[in-house]
């Protein structure tokens, strides 16, 4: 069993700054708890203006140095990083589990996502070129360089404490930037040891840091004179929020939000398979995932076929502590749990057919985790906020589609854009759902659209706000901008 203890100092989560760990001097701040067990593990202090302002200095002197840095010789630690990780996995997973509340299956899973950035990051000496033209004009050669532009910070949400943080770690510093993380005050433990492994692999003292805090902490980073550009990842108001707020303090942003999934079920799908899936998806992490497709719409003719086949999988859940042989896991807090309680209530209010209630559950062993089985709605129209509102828990909401055209209209009707999934045999649907779905990842015939670590990440509408994604080539753009040489040598 990890020890937490060793984790923090005197119980206190610690910041990472210029190569040293400190603690913050705040009394304000929160108690991180174990979901499951209520166990209470650390206190996390909410950093100031002053404490922020150091490490965003501390990182600005840093960066002087690293840029000028050759890339082969940056991209060495994030080599090491990477088997540190590889090496440290389980250790990893287990404080996810402790933590956040998933399974250790969801936690190794998580990580490995972290872990193929850290791996595209490496290939930066390649990917960080921008072209050159030989002859652009009589006797002028031209050429394109990306370079770093300075201090980039990455503010977190809880739900993926392990691979989140490192959709922008990687490739902000293998680009020569220094980086500033402010992960979630909710489980920042995953944190406190990522940074124990970079500070073993050796980046040079003040490239990256660890900032921990909440709202304020935030802002005073968002709209630092010495900050460059923010990757925020969170709830939409506050995406919008940051967005705005550091775009209006003349920072580059890329801020990614809450999401409302559909998935459309055709009459020619694989019903036992899409039921599968789509349970998987909308139920992993206990639902608190911005992939989770959880309206689901099916056609006409196979829709009790395809419910009573998702009602039976879910009623076949193991739900329990992450550490144990279960398949979900506990949700982050009391008042999530809550929150999610009042949507299942909602739904009851709004008419939907309450087809499977995840609430009557006790977990033994645990009886004060935060624990909700699968909850599956029928009959669930486009009017009811169950449709509408992002619930992150446990909570499908099914509902019967007549025309292929319909399903594609209402799954555009959201205000958000995050994902998509169909399944279908017929080809025909699957090329109109890529060209008219409107979300930023799709998939056909898999649950989850979660794109490999070489691939952009990035939803659409109220789901995104900015231009450029997180992870491969547009993390590469994100990070960098570029400038144009043009040489002319008249005797040549
Ligand atoms: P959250 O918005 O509450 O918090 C995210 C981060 O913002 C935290 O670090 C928090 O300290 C900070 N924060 C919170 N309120 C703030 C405020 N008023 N001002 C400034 N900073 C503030 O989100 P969460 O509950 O931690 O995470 C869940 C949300 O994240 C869901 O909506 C989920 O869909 C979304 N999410 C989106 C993606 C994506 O790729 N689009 C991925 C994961 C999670």
């Amino acid at each position: 069993m990890v020890s937490i203890d060793a984790l923090t100092a005197g119980n206190s989560v610690r910041n990472y700054v210029g190569g040293e760990w400190t603690v913050s001097a705040r009394e304000e701040g929160q108690t991180v708890t174990n979901p499951a067990t209520d166990e209470e593990l650390a206190f996390v202090p909410f950093s100031d203006e002053g404490e922020v302002d150091r490490a965003v200095r501390t990182a600005r002197a840093a960066f002087e140095e690293w840029r000028s840095t050759p890339v082969e010789e940056r991209i060495q630690p994030l080599f090491r990083f990477k088997q540190l990780l590889e090496d440290h996995q389980d250790e990893l997973a287990e404080i996810m589990v402790r933590e956040h509340g998933k399974t250790r299956a969801e936690a190794a899973g998580e990580l490995r996502r972290g872990i193929e950035n850290v791996e595209v990051a490496c290939g930066i000496p390649s990917m960080m070129q921008a072209g050159s033209l030989p002859n652009a004009a009589p006797g002028i050669d031209e050429t394109a360089v990306r370079q770093p532009l300075g201090v980039f910070v990455a503010v977190t949400p809880f739900n993926f404490p392990g691979m989140i943080p490192l959709w922008f770690l990687p490739y902000a510093v293998a680009t020569g930037n220094a980086f500033v993380l402010k992960p979630s005050e909710r489980d920042p433990m995953t944190s406190q040891r990522l940074f124990e492994l970079l500070d073993e692999a050796g980046f040079p003292d003040g490239v990256l840091n660890l900032v921990n805090g909440s709202v304020d902490t935030v802002n005073a980073l968002i709209t630092h004179d010495d900050v460059t550009g923010v990757s925020f990842v969170g709830s939409t108001p506050v995406a919008e929020h940051v967005y705005e707020t550091a775009a209006t303090a003349g920072k580059r942003v890329q801020a990614q939000g809450g999401a409302k999934n559909h998935v459309v079920v055709s009459d020619s799908a694989d019903l036992e398979f899409a039921a599968e899936k789509t349970l998987s998806s909308s139920c992993a992490c206990a639902g608190e995932r911005c992939l989770a497709n959880d309206v689901v719409l099916v056609h006409d003719d196979v829709y009790e076929s395809f419910a009573d086949r998702l009602v039976e999988k879910a009623d076949a859940m193991a739900v329990g502590y992450g550490l144990d042989d279960v398949d979900m896991g506990a949700l982050i807090t009391d008042d999530h749990e809550q929150h999610v309680r009042n949507y299942i209530q909602t739904g009851i209010e709004e008419g939907a057919t309450l087809l499977r209630d995840g609430r009557d559950l006790t977990v033994e062993g645990y009886e004060d985790g935060n624990f909700l089985g699968p909850t599956v709605f029928g009959d669930v129209t486009d009017d009811m906020v169950i449709s509408q509102e992002e619930i992150f828990g446990p909570v499908v909401a099914l509902a019967p589609y007549e025309s292929f055209d319909d399903a594609i209209d209402r799954l555009n009707a959201s205000e958000y854009g995050n994902a998509a999934s169909l399944f279908t045999e017929r080809g025909a649907e699957a090329r109109r759902f890529r060209h008219d779905a409107e979300a930023g990842n799709l998939a056909v015939n898999a649950g989850t659209a979660a794109p490999m670590a070489f691939f952009h990440f990035g939803g659409r509408k109220d789901s995104f706000f900015g231009d450029l994604h997180a992870q491969g080539e547009d993390a590469i753009r994100f990070y960098t901008d570029k400038t144009v040489y043009i040489e002319r040598w008249p005797d040549a």
